[in-house]
């Protein structure tokens, strides 16, 4: 499989390393919304982030903390997004899983383009109903 991001953790390809532990790597976007904004990924290779084990979450996450507070401390952003993509349709360009951190100012002019929806009749409860469904199905399954 011809992924970057494989490459990268078995360091077959370079990157801007910040952390790494036996499953977890982050290093720097190289074409960042602003500067320092970070990734982390797993180093063994998942599509999504539905695919990834609940078992690795735990130590995906606290790599993101542990990065987003570092490149708060360092870089003293006015705020910090954290963005995971997932599938082509959500803006997903790399699949292998990964974390964006991105530091963000006041005047960064990076906007997320909104088109706000509103529901109507029902269509809310409606449309919960289908996702608690599949919410108790999953719970169950754990
Ligand atoms: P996404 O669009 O959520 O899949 O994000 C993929 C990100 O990976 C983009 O922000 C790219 O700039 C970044 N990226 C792609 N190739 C590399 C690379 N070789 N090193 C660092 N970042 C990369
Ligand atoms: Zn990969």
């Amino acid at each position: 499989m011809d992924c970057i991001f494989c490459k990268i953790a078995a360091k077959e390809a370079e990157a801007e390393i910040l952390f790494e532990n036996d499953e977890v790597l982050s290093f720097l976007d190289i074409n960042p919304v602003n500067y320092g904004h970070a990734l982390v990924i797993p180093k063994k290779h998942f599509d999504n982030f539905l695919e990834v084990p609940q078992a690795k979450l735990d130590g995906i996450i606290k790599a993101v903390q542990i990065v987003s507070a570092a490149v708060k401390s360092s870089l003293n952003p006015d705020g910090i997004n954290l963005v995971v993509n997932n599938g082509k349709a959500a803006g997903q360009s790399v699949f292998h899983f990964h974390f964006h951190i991105i530091p963000r100012f006041h005047d960064d002019d990076f906007k997320f383009r909104l088109n706000l929806k509103q529901y109507k009749n029902g269509f809310m409860k409606e449309t919960g109903d289908k996702i608690r469904l599949n919410v108790k199905t999953r719970n169950n399954n754990e």
